[in-house]
């Protein structure tokens, strides 16, 4: 069976990983969470405190990149690969708001994003992959067969977001979010190296009225025609 790369990309919050998740699992890709490697790296500098409230020294970071090892590890109870920094599961404090707060400062260094780009293409060197992200259709796999490019109102993504949060246990009101979700949108879109910006030739699905089922048989469809191609 023919295997591609898919390219998964849009605002946060979007069902990005949802999506993937599925897919990969109903073609047996390997999907890949490039948020969460931002955020580890994000994590990473808030706890060496070259990023805090008050001051981001971005020359140290970039100094301290070598020493950051990030790896996916399956877990067979949650389902998927779960996010390692420096052999230690970070999967749970990655999603916490603080990481959400700073991470779109931390993505938008170069350095930050060639390493992590770098490590990204060589995951799908061999295809088969399902990859979610900002700029994977359009810098870490511009060739991709199928190019999807997922948007819903931001009011719903936040909502979205508030639920999973509190599910999880987090003190979080729905206005953090919201203002949480737009300040991010902002960032990543207006960034000068690799914005967030949908590929000349991805399909956009808006999800603010989709069901799970209704999105992921448009996404199956999608690839079927890629496939076919
Ligand atoms: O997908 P998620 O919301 O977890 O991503 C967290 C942040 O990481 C995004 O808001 C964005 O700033 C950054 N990111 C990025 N490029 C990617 C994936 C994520 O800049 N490919």
């Amino acid at each position: 069976m023919k295997k591609i790369t898919i390219a998964i990309d849009g605002f946060s919050s979007t069902g990005k990983s949802t999506v993937a998740k599925q897919l990969a699992k109903k073609l047996g890709y390997v999907y890949v969470d490039t948020g969460a490697m931002y955020r580890a790296v994000t994590l990473y500098a808030l706890k060496t405190d070259y990023i805090s409230k008050n001051s981001f020294d971005v020359d140290g970071l970039v100094k301290a990149l070598p020493q950051i090892k990030l790896r996916f590890v399956f877990s067979n109870d949650a389902g998927f690969a779960e996010m390692y920094l420096n052999d230690e599961n970070v999967e749970r404090e990655i999603r916490q708001m603080e990481v959400s707060e700073f991470v779109s400062l931390v993505a938008a260094v170069p350095q930050v994003r060639e390493m992590l780009v770098a490590q990204q293409q060589e995951m799908g060197r061999e295809k088969g992959i399902v990859m979610d992200g900002r700029d994977i259709g359009t810098v870490v796999f511009p060739d991709a067969e199928l190019k999807v490019f997922m948007t819903a109102s931001a009011e719903e993504r936040a909502q979205r977001r508030f639920k999973e949060l509190r599910e999880r246990g987090e003190e979080v009101t729905y206005e953090d979010v919201l203002e949480n979700v737009q300040k991010r949108d902002l960032l990543d879109t207006t960034r000068e190296d690799s914005p967030l910006v949908k590929a000349s030739d991805a399909k956009e699905i808006d999800n603010s009225h989709l069901t799970l089922e209704g999105q992921f048989e448009k996404i199956l469809q999608l690839y079927n025609n890629a496939i076919n191609n």
